[in-house]
């Protein structure tokens, strides 16, 4: 246990934590030349894709210093702010953080919610001075910035550079020398972290833990306390580039764990691992409940793969704690799920694993943050509203109330004027301005939540040329005075489309979303009317004039093939499309409400 060194990498996304990471296994010799790859942790091919960490990764180093051979567990994870959940879980089962910062960009507003997370769980701070190699960096400004946010000492922060290996081996020290050895007791009953779990379609659900106490033992009796279900370890084992199998794994440590478990439902991350004869008494508190801000409707579209839709939704939320997701019925789609989402990136996320990992084609409908509402008959007692089609009768309705949020945001002192005026637009009310040095500037605004989990985060960037970072924390709900809008195709609601929009925007965006569902929804044999409406009253009106011609028509007589191709191209646009009434609908128009400016 004092050769075991458990950290995670935490950062602002794009700070290089990736990069180093994959310094820090060269330098281990982890992987070989031949394993080698940039990023070599972002496994998922999605990952690869978008250059970003989704998931968290763990993996076992062997650094041998002063003659003495030392375990590093490193478990990198997911900068942006949706995969808070994820950063915060790997802490748990840390002692020690690298932080690293950005040499031309300094500390940015993920840097510092992040860093607050290792401070809360007690985390011993290393801070990394990352990308000095650049041409733009600016070592000594940004360390006078770490050294004002930590309080640390100059000599403290290690200058390095992922991309020339700079710095690592003094990475590597501090690692052994700054972060102090798991605390913990080898002889107490076995107390095992459950931080993370893979569905394997081969061989069940692989659980990944670290022990707090005690020693699992390959072929041991043990119990999920959370779930009460006792099962045998199977294979237990560490986690380097592959899984290596051994007899034990002793507390302190990280490891994976694969006792046959088939259902997803039986995992719970968070839960504790103990001996089934002779149990802990103590489950290991201290992980934060994931809540979801954004929901939306997760549709098949083919409404007969409803049951497979919840296999694969099951199976991806057992990777994917943060997934939730309870059944719903549309009158429009017909059965679903209501999922809650860290934020959008995430929601993308996972209908983008939903189809790649599972081969399900689904619709996504209207996403929207969670309401209370409260009825005039028991005005005290809050219905959470996560659904807009759920929300009571207004005549019926007393108030509603919406979340709203904190958001810091730091950016250059040149674009503070643009940025404001986003924000205001987004019903934003400015509680603190700080300058963080002449040229940055630390704003903070309490915002409603469905303002800012939308498209509010590409926005500031584009006001800001790129030099404005965000992060946020709810503060609680707020009455609001908000309507819903409803969509009529053909005189009939759909519920799917509809949506909460504060009084003042409603007209503007039901007429917005006309014009808009007018370009996405492809014409048909006869004229469709797209209507907004508020209650009974129709706000804005638009329609779909009828197709005239068969498209095929030309083709006849004329050269097969291309018939055949462009019937093919028909099939394929169709995929993603729901009939609802008599009226074909694609995905895209669920999300016009996003796009609409
Ligand atoms: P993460 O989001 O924190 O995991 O960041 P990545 O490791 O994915 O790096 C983000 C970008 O910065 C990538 O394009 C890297 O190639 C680049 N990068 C990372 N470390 C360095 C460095 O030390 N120097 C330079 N010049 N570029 C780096
Ligand atoms: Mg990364």
């Amino acid at each position: 246990m004092k050769h075991i060194r458990n950290f995670c990498i935490i950062a602002h996304i794009d700070h290089g934590k990736s990069t180093l990471a994959d310094r820090l296994l060269d330098a281990t010799q982890t992987v070989t030349a031949r394993e080698q790859q940039a990023q070599l942790l972002d496994n998922m091919d999605l990952e690869r894709e978008r250059g970003i960490t989704i998931k968290s990764h763990a993996i076992q180093m062997d650094y041998i210093h002063n003659g003495e051979q030392y375990t590093l567990n490193l478990i990198d994870t997911p900068g942006h702010v949706d995969f808070s959940y994820e950063v915060s879980r790997s802490i748990a089962a840390c002692e020690g953080a690298l932080l690293i910062v950005d040499a031309a960009q300094s500390i940015q507003a993920q840097t510092i919610s992040n860093l607050y997370l290792a401070l809360e769980n007690d985390l011993e701070i290393i801070p990394v001075l990352n990308k000095i190699d650049l041409p733009s960096a600016n070592p000594e400004e940004v360390s006078d910035d770490i050294v004002d946010l930590l309080g640390c000492e100059y000599e403290d922060i290690i200058p390095a550079s992922g991309k020339t290996g700079l710095g690592v081996d003094k990475i590597l020290e501090a690692i052994i020398n700054r972060i102090p050895p798991p605390k913990g007791v080898e002889d107490e009953p076995l107390q095992a972290l459950i931080f993370d779990s893979v569905y394997n379609p081969f061989r069940g659900i692989e659980v990944i833990f670290r022990v707090t106490n005690g020693t699992i033992k390959k072929g041991q009796k043990i119990k999920f306390m959370a779930t009460g279900k006792e099962y045998f370890a199977d294979e237990i084992g560490t986690l380097k580039l592959n899984q290596v199998p051994k007899q034990e794994i002793k507390t302190g440590d990280v490891g994976y764990l694969i006792s046959g478990i088939k259902e997803a439902r039986e995992v719970k991350v968070g839960d504790t691992i103990t001996d089934a004869k002779e149990p802990t008494k103590n489950m290991i508190g201290g992980f934060e409940n994931v809540k979801p801000m954004v929901f939306a409707g997760i549709y098949p579209v083919d409404t007969e793969d409803y049951e497979e839709l919840r296999n694969s939704m099951e199976k991806l939320q057992l990777n994917d704690a943060s997934l939730v997701f309870l059944p719903e019925s549309s009158a429009a789609l017909g059965f679903g799920f209501r999922c809650g989402f860290l934020g959008m990136l995430h929601m993308e996320i996972i209908q983008e694993r939903l189809e790649r990992e599972f081969d399900m084609t689904v619709i996504t409908t209207v996403p929207n943050v969670s309401y209370f509402a409260y009825s005039k008959k028991e005005p005290e007692v809050p219905i959470v509203v996560n659904n807009p089609s759920d929300l009571p009768e207004p005549s019926r309705m007393d108030h509603v109330e919406e979340p709203y949020i904190k958001a810091t945001i730091i950016t250059k002192s040149d674009f503070v004027g643009q940025v404001m005026s986003l924000c205001i637009e987004k019903r934003g009310l400015i509680t603190n301005q700080t300058y963080l040095t002449p040229e940055r500037v630390e704003l903070t605004f309490d915002m409603p939540l469905a303002e800012i989990v939308f498209d509010f985060y590409d926005r500031l960037k584009t006001v800001s040329k790129g030099y404005a970072s965000f992060d946020y924390s709810p503060i609680g709900m707020r009455t609001s005075n908000l309507v819903k809008v409803d969509i009529l195709l053909n005189g009939q609601i759909v519920d799917a489309l509809s949506a909460l929009i504060h009084v003042d925007n409603a007209h503007n965006i039901g007429k917005k979303m006309c014009e808009k569902l007018k370009e996405l929804i492809p014409r048909q044999q006869f004229d469709i009317p797209i209507q907004a409406a508020i209650g009974v009253k129709v706000i804005s009106r638009e329609t779909i004039k009828a197709l005239r011609k068969d498209v095929t028509a030309k083709c006849y007589g004329g050269d097969i093939s291309r018939k055949r191709k462009l019937l093919e191209k028909q099939k394929k646009g169709k995929k993603r499309m729901r009939q609802v009434g008599n009226v074909e609908i694609p995905q895209e128009a669920f999300m016009a409400v996003l796009k609409l400016n």
